[in-house]
């Protein structure tokens, strides 16, 4: 069992999918922050997660979302309603979580066309608890960290940043065949914006990066596969 060491929270995945297709995170300082929620079927999955780490649901304070995709906040409702921990995102995803219906998905390659058609475009509608602006500290909840706003796969995605990793949420990918390979993500809203926050990330994480398709990212083969443009 991963074990926070008090000031540094322990990171632990969740697989929703195999081999790292789709991950949740378990954030574990003084209480846990769960990142992301999965599709609908995610829930379930989580919460047994948390059982298998030893961890007791009213411990969780938060479940934190990277992003209004649905892969990523289907499941939040149900979790919400197992654990009663409020639900937080960022104000420009939030009318997908209120109206469980996700906009159209812009492919930034292949594997965004071959996914595109086969994504489900319903989840059940909630109204999250916190809407935010991107800038949250997680003090308030137990966990040494704080978010930033990274748009460009989404308006309102965010990332997590923690003293020896970020949770990126869907901000780069992992490989198909070389899940620890950064690549941009299936889809992407805005290409320049998504630019800009990679490289806004690469400049203050310590360690890597754990997104939500493959991964996780050594910092290193970030820096080497989108190197930065500004000192
Ligand atoms: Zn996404």
């Amino acid at each position: 069992m991963q074990r926070s060491d008090g000031a540094r929270p322990a990171v632990i995945p969740v697989g929703l999918a195999p081999l790292g297709f789709l991950n949740a995170y378990l954030v574990r300082g003084e209480r846990t922050v769960v990142v992301d929620a999965g599709y609908p079927s995610g829930a379930r999955r989580i919460v047994t997660a948390l059982r298998r780490h030893g961890i007791d649901s009213g411990d969780v304070s938060l479940i934190l979302l990277t992003h209004g995709h649905l892969d990523h906040l289907g499941g939040a409702a149900e979790l919400r309603r197992r654990l009663h921990a409020p639900i937080a995102l960022h104000r420009l995803d939030a009318a997908i979580a209120v109206s469980g219906r996700d906009r159209p998905l812009k492919p930034t390659g292949l594997a965004g066309r071959l996914f595109a058609p086969l994504a489900p475009r319903t989840a059940p509608a909630f109204q999250p608890d916190i809407i935010h602006d991107g800038e949250l500290d997680l003090a308030a909840y137990g966990v040494a960290g704080r978010t930033i706003h990274t748009p460009g796969h989404t308006p309102g995605s965010i990332s997590l940043l923690l003293d020896d990793c970020v949770l990126a949420g869907d901000l780069l990918a992992g490989g198909f065949l070389r899940r620890h390979a950064p690549g941009l993500p299936y889809f992407a809203d805005d290409l320049a914006q998504l630019s800009e926050s990679i490289e806004r990330v690469s400049a203050v994480a310590k360690g890597p990066l754990y997104v939500g398709h493959r991964g996780p990212l050594p910092l290193e083969a970030v820096a080497r596969r989108f190197p930065r443009m500004t000192p």
